[in-house]
């Protein structure tokens, strides 16, 4: 029996470079592996998705209108890997839910949990409700503990206003425990 399998964490916990190291394995053993990455935007096609320590690999960019039934029915596919999966839609969840258990192909999605105001992304919400087996990947806040929370920074400072999605702006993001991130608190 195939199942869903959701592994989420804050920013910066290495949640591509397992992903890459999950494609080898399956690969290595002769297996076909579809590596897909929602867009943010409406770019679809080809993408090279790269991870911190360096390992690349080639990935297809889907958006919210891509049906992802279709892309097993047309090719033999062995196992989904999916980064990024916090941009999702619902829809897309559910979709992944027929391809495991009617096509019996296992699904790994990795993606963040929460937003910078601490909030669920659309398909984290999604996949924490149907996923089969949920496992949360570690990081830690500069303090030590482990860090949960993703904090946007603009301009250095932290925020804790603005849209979900930012496209094209100046922020940057670091993870902190929950007690930092409330208090805004980025380095001792
Ligand atoms: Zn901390």
């Amino acid at each position: 029996m195939a199942k869903i399998y959701f592994r989420y964490s804050a920013m910066n916990a290495g949640k591509t470079t397992q992903l890459l190291q999950v494609k080898y394995n399956y690969e290595e053993r002769g297996q076909k592996v579809l590596l897909l990455k929602p867009a943010i935007d409406n770019r679809c096609g080809a993408v090279k998705i790269k991870s911190r320590v360096g390992l690349e690999s080639d990935a297809m960019i889907i958006n919210q209108d891509t049906n992802l039934i279709g892309l097993v029915t047309d090719e033999e596919v062995n196992c989904i890997l999916i980064d990024e999966a916090q941009f999702l839609s619902k829809e897309q969840v559910l979709q992944i839910c027929r391809i495991v258990d009617d096509y019996n192909i296992p699904v790994i999605a990795y993606g963040l949990r929460t937003d910078f105001k601490g909030e669920l992304f659309p398909g984290s919400e999604a996949l924490l409700s149907f996923a089969d087996s949920i496992e949360e990947l570690k990081t830690i806040c500069w303090c030590g503990k482990k860090a949960t929370m993703n904090t946007r920074l603009v301009n250095g400072k932290p925020v804790y206003e603005g849209e979900q999605i930012q496209i094209g702006g100046n922020e940057s993001y670091i993870s902190l425990c929950r007690k930092h991130w409330r208090e805004g608190k980025i380095r001792p």
